[in-house]
């Protein structure tokens, strides 16, 4: 599910080759590569590129820099994107990487006696002893966080009628915080937003969820007695329907996909980035270079290909930095920083006015808030009345 699941499933994609003649295997590779290319651009094109042995990419706009792209879009504009994002858009809202190593939080979990970390998130571990996850739950609770530049860039997308919809990995609900429409949501790993009894199915809100864990009860369906699990998605279960019903609709005639603060490496969510057609521009904002593509990207098992370190890239963008730096340059470049910046602050004011009363000081009062720009971290609220 989450970011630090990475490496696992990385690709040993020279498995089946010799590399000892890497300089004939280049060669090779790279008449693959342009015909490759010819024939994936060439869809209702003109040219004989097959036949041409000088043959050139086409990129899609000429300079894939950061600051091209930024031009590009100033100059052309994009009218159908798509935004998928993980738990590093997240981060800087001072939600802790729950999965790490050192983050204290497994710490914290010693005295359950876990067979493993990630126990805390499957599903038959859960029916048996579902304690630790709801010791984790609180901790993590939704509510106690305010969403992030990065959220708010892609609420700026939907109000400008850009965004045709937005893919979160994220459990934190900050991304339905900033007022995006539901609908405009997929959230791909669930959330803390709805919860149901295993038993009999009957749907509690988040505010009763949220009123038993920090009761520090077990939540118990009032019907049957039966434990009430939030909708996040764990081993074991399906990613909501939705996560494979969209994609058709919202990759068609997509011109730009923007990835956010993932690691790329979870599937089936990183799949999406193969999903948008060949002319589709790709930005990652990202603080490490993430989904990069093995040498020869159609033999990628894993489909995680971009080409932004490429010579044969034809669409690919990075920025690799802070997702709230990424954006809050975009918006600079783009005009639309003083527009970003007062739908921050509106925002905030609401989530904050909408919670007057802070309840979780024992979990605010060691969590640093490392909000670097704005008065509204210095009055974290929860503010999950407000959804
Ligand atoms: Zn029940």
């Amino acid at each position: 599910m989450g970011d630090s699941e990475k490496k696992e499933e990385r690709p040993t994609t020279h498995s089946n080759s010799s590399s000892s003649d890497e300089e004939e295997g280049s060669d090779a590779t790279m008449d693959m590569i342009r015909r490759f290319f010819a024939h994936t651009l060439n869809l209702g094109g003109s040219t004989d590129a097959k036949a041409d042995p000088d043959f050139k990419v086409e990129k899609v706009i000429p300079n894939l820099s950061f600051e091209g792209f930024a031009d590009h879009w100033r100059e052309h504009g994009f009218r159908k994107i798509v935004t998928m994002v993980g738990a590093g858009i997240s981060t800087s809202a001072g939600i802790p990487d729950f999965r790490s190593p050192g983050s204290g939080l497994y710490s914290n979990l010693k005295k359950y006696k876990l067979p493993h970390p990630t126990a805390i998130f499957d599903l038959d571990y859960f029916e048996k002893n579902p304690a630790p996850f709801f010791a984790l739950a609180k901790e993590l609770y939704p509510g106690s966080f305010i969403p992030t530049p990065a959220h708010y860039f892609v609420r700026l997308l939907s109000d400008k009628g850009l965004l045709q919809r937005h893919y979160t990995q994220n459990i934190d609900t900050l991304d339905r915080l900033t007022g995006l429409p539901e609908k405009k949501i997929i959230e791909a790993h669930g959330s803390f937003h709805t919860n149901h009894c295993l038993k009999c199915r009957r749907e509690y809100d988040m505010a009763w969820m949220k009123a038993e864990i920090f009761a520090d009860r077990l939540p118990k369906c009032e019907k049957c007695n039966g434990v009430v699990k939030p909708d996040i998605v764990f081993f074991g279960e399906n990613l909501p329907q939705r996560f494979y019903t969209s994609p058709d609709e919202d990759f068609e005639d997509c011109d730009l996909l923007i990835i956010m603060g993932t690691s790329l490496e979870v599937q089936p969510f990183a799949s999406l980035v193969q999903r948008p057609g060949p002319r589709c521009i790709r930005l990652l904002i990202n603080r490490d270079a993430v989904g990069q593509a093995s040498f020869v990207p159609w033999m990628d098992p894993h489909e995680r290909s971009l080409l932004y370190d490429r010579p044969n890239n034809t669409r690919d963008v990075a920025y690799l930095g802070d997702c709230d730096s990424g954006v809050l340059a975009l918006a600079k470049a783009l005009g639309w920083e003083d527009e970003l910046q007062q739908l921050i602050t509106s925002e905030r004011e609401k989530l904050n006015a909408s919670q007057p009363q802070k309840k979780n000081e024992e979990l605010d009062k060691d969590k640093p808030h490392s909000d670097p720009d704005d008065a509204a971290s210095n009055s974290q609220t929860k503010k999950d009345a407000s959804l």
